[in-house]
């Protein structure tokens, strides 16, 4: 017992990603997943819009392509599950937040997650501000609740689009993925229907230099940066 309990990493934690959309999980925290998964936790991830059928003549096979994308990008994260729960793409906001709310409290039951990651509440994209507002809700600290840890990421071309000020996105935690950093990359190549050419801020190689500013704010070759939301230890 006492070698299960010596340092932090020894003891497996589960982990779930609350994200709008694939794509957005390997843009917030594909670096920080790969390390989960490189320390022994077990990482989940749920999807709440499909990401696709917004889009204007999106049609059945361009969402085939961005799940085929998503399922390859997370063999190589190493997420252990995904669940997609098929809210209307780019139009949460007229879902009921119950309804996503009693829908996530479904997966959160099964999985029990000890630690959650998911959108800012600051983002320009709707479903991410939503998922934000759906995550808070859902983890509500009640007695008994697994949830001990929630982390709000940023995401290229979603939070430093948004409107000055207003909600800020303001990093207190760094993850050090100096070691993730590739397999985040390519998880982000196998979405290459959705990552976009330089200087869009939403490229491969912008998604390396905000790896390598945020670890060199801290000194370090790469982080991936979160704002805390709660934790309790
Ligand atoms: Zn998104």
């Amino acid at each position: 017992m006492e070698h299960q309990q010596v340092g932090n990493n020894s003891v497996s934690k589960t982990v779930l990603v609350v994200a709008a959309h694939t794509d957005d999980e390997a843009l917030g925290c594909g670096g920080t997943i790969a390390r989960h998964v490189a320390q022994g936790d077990i990482v989940y991830a749920v999807f709440l819009a499909d990401g696709v059928t917004s889009r204007l003549g999106a049609n059945a096979e361009e969402l085939e392509q961005r799940n085929a994308a998503a399922a390859e990008a997370h063999r190589i994260l190493g997420i252990e599950k995904s669940y997609m729960l098929g809210f209307p793409d780019n139009r949460m906001d007229s879902v009921s937040l119950l309804d996503i709310v009693q829908k996530l409290e479904g997966v959160l039951n099964e999985i029990k997650p000890q630690v959650i990651y998911t959108h800012h509440v600051g983002d320009l994209n709707v479903d991410h501000r939503v998922t934000h507002q759906a995550v808070l809700t859902a983890c509500r600290p009640v007695p008994g609740s697994s949830i001990k840890e929630i982390y709000a990421f940023e995401v290229l071309s979603a939070t430093e689009w948004s409107t000055p000020g207003i909600a800020p996105f303001i990093p207190n935690v760094f993850v050090d993925i100096s070691g993730h950093l590739e397999i985040k990359l390519k998880a982000l190549a196998s979405y290459e229907l959705e990552m976009r050419d330089e200087p869009h801020s939403r490229s491969i190689a912008n998604s390396r230099r905000l790896a390598e500013l945020r670890g060199n704010s801290c000194g370090i070759n790469a982080a991936e940066a979160f704002s805390l939301v709660r934790k309790l230890c």
